[in-house]
């Protein structure tokens, strides 16, 4: 999702934001009110109302997260590894800033310690005030830690370890260039135990296909299993998003949906858009996407 232009396009009739993918290609948002628009020291945020998908945040032109679909992303990139993992004890999040990721996390009884690393504390501070829907106080849990730091300094000098890692970055341009990088996929698999799992946003393989083979060709020299699961969010346009899965341990991905089920039943806590099932098949991926990195 890589924007060329960014900010509220003002029109006669009503201001317009618009992402563009490509020259020849963009999705406007009707803006309804401008809550927040700021240079950051990092990144241009703009926080707006729209009457469909309710408050969204764009950073540097490009759709974040939005009230009305957040669930899908937030819920897929946080359960699938953490069910699968099963007993994840320490989760360390890069990104996130707006807080939906870390509410999701926290939901699971197992999890006891939480590391949130964001590169802009402007983020968090405006998505606590504005979209406070996402994190619904998941950054005053007593078990979050919140570092304001650029992810691969973070993983670089860490001297601690993780069971889960989770990448929600932004595109691999501007801050978020370097979470896409060996380096920061090496930092990541130093922080993991044998058993860890790290899972990222990987980009929607219709248009960035090649955002799948460049972080497969890096994950792979790390870890023992590499693939990406997807799933659909409305507002990262193009089809399905795909994240990235990295372990040492193959079972870890291959989980029955029985095993899947049991353990989601166990930790007793409702859904809006993950089910088991819907975990185990989203491994399942398109020929095209596959073909970009196992061919
Ligand atoms: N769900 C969104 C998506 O798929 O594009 C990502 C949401 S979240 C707002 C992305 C966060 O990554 C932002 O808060 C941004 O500040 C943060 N970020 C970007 N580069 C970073 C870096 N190098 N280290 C840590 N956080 C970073």
């Amino acid at each position: 999702r890589f924007s060329s232009t960014c900010g509220a396009q003002s029109g006669a009739a009503m201001k317009r934001f618009e992402e563009r993918l490509y020259p020849e290609w963009a999705q406007t948002f009707q803006i309804d009110e401008v809550l927040f628009e700021h240079r950051t020291d990092h990144q241009h945020l703009i926080i707006f109302k729209n009457a469909q998908f309710g408050r969204v945040m764009a950073l540097d032109g490009i759709v974040q997260t939005t009230e009305a679909d957040e669930f899908v992303y937030h819920e897929m990139l946080a359960h699938v590894p953490l069910f699968a993992h099963g007993s994840a004890k320490r989760v360390l999040i890069i990104g996130g800033g707006d807080g939906g990721l870390l509410r999701e996390v926290l939901k699971h009884p197992e999890v006891e310690h939480v590391t949130q690393v964001e590169i802009d504390g402007q983020v968090i501070e405006m998505a606590k005030k504005l979209l406070p829907q996402h994190s619904q106080g998941a950054f005053d849990d007593p078990r979050v830690r919140i570092v304001i730091q650029d992810g691969i300094e973070f993983v670089r000098s860490c001297t601690e370890s993780f069971d889960v890692v989770l990448s929600d970055s932004t595109d691999p341009v501007g801050p978020g260039e370097v979470l896409f990088t060996s380096p920061f996929y090496e930092g990541c698999q130093r922080v993991l135990g044998e058993n860890g799992v790290l899972a990222t946003q990987n980009g929607v393989p219709y248009l960035q296909l090649d955002e799948v083979r460049v972080t497969h060709q890096r994950l792979k020299p790390l870890f023992a299993d590499v693939h990406f699961y997807g799933a659909s969010v409305p507002t990262y346009v193009g089809g399905i998003m795909a994240f990235g899965w990295a372990s040492q341990n193959p079972k870890l991905r291959q989980q029955p949906a029985s095993v899947l089920r049991e353990r989601f039943e166990q930790a007793g806590f409702k859904t809006r858009f993950y089910t088991p099932e819907l975990h185990h098949g989203s491994f399942a991926l398109p020929q095209y996407v596959l073909d970009s990195f196992l061919g």
